[in-house]
């Protein structure tokens, strides 16, 4: 079957091999090493802590494994594994990036933890098409500050200006975490939409309140 790799170096991936599991005809794999990765047709880069999952990334010689991975095949990039994607970061000392999404990125955009909260967004293009959830945590979130060449923003604040989900061909980036939710929507979205995944029908996501 189809196997999905989540990184498991640092952060939340526990969440995101639950709601892999729970689609029909995939299986979930925790990467760790090279070898790991070699085994995956997709990968999703959970959230946590950007800067020492970049330090754990080197330290598993997983850079240019992970690069040469997302020069071609699937990768969704959850909040720091957003951070991980970008080309860039605003205003941030150097660290460690895998890079590829042609997009400058503000970490911590949203302000500390006691910031963290249910937020709505408003859909745009093929993700408004495909009815994903309209809503989610944001979690110490980054927010995309500049898109590049070949971007797709797929949801923004409902100020319609900042950028929370975009994707570029192979890469798809939320600055969001619907896996705390139960929310299977975005995964769904990243089976089929990004990685061309024929999926049975959708199961409906639970109904959540907005704050
Ligand atoms: N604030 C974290 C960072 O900058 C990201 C937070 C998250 O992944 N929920 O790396």
């Amino acid at each position: 079957s189809f196997s999905v790799g989540v990184l498991a170096l640092q952060g939340g991936f526990k969440e995101h091999l639950s709601a892999v599991e729970r689609q029909a005809g995939v299986t979930g794999v925790e990467v760790r090493t090279p070898a790991d990765l070699a085994s995956v047709d997709a990968l999703i880069l959970p959230g946590g802590e950007s800067t020492a999952q970049g330090h754990c990334i080197v330290e598993a010689s997983m850079l240019k494994p992970l690069q040469e991975f997302a020069a071609s095949k699937p990768v969704w990039g959850v909040c720091a594994g957003m951070i991980l994607l970008a080309d860039g970061l605003k205003q941030s000392e150097p660290q460690a990036l895998v890079g590829g999404l042609h997009a400058t990125i503000e970490r911590n955009a949203f302000g500390r933890q006691i910031d963290s909260r249910f937020r709505s967004m408003s859909l745009q293009g093929s993700a408004a098409a495909a009815g994903v959830s309209e809503a989610a945590y944001f979690i110490r979130a980054p927010a995309v500050a500049e898109c590049g060449e070949g971007v797709e923003v797929l949801a923004t604040l409902p100020d319609g200006e900042t950028a929370v989900a975009v994707r570029q061909d192979n890469l798809l980036a939320t600055c969001f975490h619907p896996e705390i939710s139960g929310d299977d929507s975005w995964l769904r979205f990243f089976l089929s939409t990004v990685a061309g995944r024929d999926l049975d029908e959708a199961e409906p996501h639970p109904d959540l309140t907005t704050v």
